[in-house]
């Protein structure tokens, strides 16, 4: 949080600073990293990603968005968000270990039953005995599943559904399969068959796993909101810049309209997604319920750099379709992004509910 108060259409100095800083360091180190990759690869290979971490740790860039007792300081690897409200001995465990050491955690909520209405689609069960938690399930589409450490497993038991903490290696635990999507970065299919693990492990309280995940969502889709502004402003520099040379029919693109059009409804989507996501990263600094604020936040910014993005690749041609920039991977993770973290569907529900109250599940008001 800010040491400064928040005081009108600027952030506040140590924010700013801290802005610039790690604007400069995505520049300078991470850019360059990527633009080396050949095009087909999928993510950073290891040999390249530790010494980015090692810099990035050493520059106080450390998982920015992890409460700072905790070791956090965006790109390490912070742990299902969940995860900060368990018990201090799995916090030191897992939480302060997935900071040091970069360790991935996968969050398990989704199955081939559904994603978006977790508490009537989950089937996997925990079954308490005198041993531990008994799992048996399937997961899909969990994000990290082949690499995690350990995992935030959704599970349904007599009380409802429960959160719990399953290390990897845990017999009875699979990893069986990639599944291969849009984006580079594939999510995977994860068994649990009488996957045994302690008493300890459940997460919160039995029965209100849903509730906590509810809760610590707001963060993610903020995370979200505020990624997609960052990639819609990098992508509108580089259009505007491609714009202001490319020459065609005699003229350069910038003195059409239609391109001038373009850049303008990208300028006004940005600043409109960026106003969403400062007002509720403020209100959350405040401790204030910021859940309508953070799904507001998270459905515009992403569809705004969906469009975007898009006008760029259109304005750049072929060099828009090409994977030598980032834009047309950008374009693919925030297709995907409209339906993680709460489906553009969902959070237009939820901001609708919020504002017509009861009438939206036809109920009056009372007189
Ligand atoms: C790349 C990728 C990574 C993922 N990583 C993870 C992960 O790490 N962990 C995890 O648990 N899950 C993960 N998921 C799954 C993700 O959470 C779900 O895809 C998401 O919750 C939507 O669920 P669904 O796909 O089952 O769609 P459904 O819930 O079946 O919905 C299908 C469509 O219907 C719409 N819809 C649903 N209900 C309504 C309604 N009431 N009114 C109007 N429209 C509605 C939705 O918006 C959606 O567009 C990942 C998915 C992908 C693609």
């Amino acid at each position: 949080m800010s040491t400064n108060t928040f005081s009108g259409f600027d952030l506040p100095e140590d924010i700013r600073m801290m802005r610039d800083a790690v604007e400069r360091f995505v520049r300078e180190e991470i850019v360059p990293a990527e633009q080396a990759l050949p095009p087909e690869s999928r993510g950073f290979p290891e040999e390249v990603l530790k010494p980015l971490q090692e810099k990035a740790k050493k520059a106080g860039y450390w998982c920015f968005d992890a409460p700072t007792e905790y070791g956090g300081g965006v790109f390490g690897h912070p742990p299902p968000i969940v995860m900060y409200a368990s018990t201090p001995e799995q916090i030191e465990k897992y939480v302060v270990g997935s900071m040091a050491n970069a360790d991935y955690g996968f969050t398990g909520i989704a199955e081939s039953t559904g994603g978006s209405d977790p508490a009537r689609a989950i089937r996997t069960t925990a079954t308490r005995t005198d041993k531990g938690w008994v799992i048996n399930g399937t997961k899909m589409w969990i994000t990290h599943g082949q690499y995690a450490k350990y995992g935030v497993v959704y599970a349904r038991t007599d009380a409802g559904v429960s959160a719990f903490l399953v290390d990897a290696g845990t017999p009875g635990m699979k990893v069986v399969r990639m599944l291969p999507v849009l984006r580079d970065h594939w999510p995977t299919e994860i068994h649990f068959e009488n996957c045994l693990i302690p008493h300890g492990n459940l997460i919160g309280t039995e029965g209100k796993g849903l509730e906590l995940a509810g809760k610590w969502v707001t963060r993610a889709r903020l995370l979200y909101a505020a990624r997609s502004v960052g990639l819609a402003d990098e992508a509108l520099r580089i259009g505007v810049e491609w714009a202001r040379e490319r020459d065609t029919f005699g003229a350069v693109l910038a003195t059409r309209q239609s391109v001038q059009f373009a850049v303008a409804d990208s300028r006004v989507d940005i600043d409109a997604a960026r106003w969403l996501v400062w007002e509720a990263a403020y209100k959350q600094d405040q401790g204030r319920d910021v859940r309508r604020e953070a799904a507001a936040a998270k459905l515009f910014a992403v569809e705004a750099a969906s469009r975007v993005v898009d006008r760029m690749m259109q304005i750049m041609g072929a060099m828009g379709m090409s994977k030598e920039l980032p834009l047309e991977g950008w374009y693919r993770d925030l297709r995907v992004a409209r339906v993680l973290e709460g489906a553009s569907e969902i959070l237009r529900q939820f901001v609708g509910k919020a504002e017509l109250g009861p009438a939206a599940s036809g109920k009056k008001a009372k007189a």
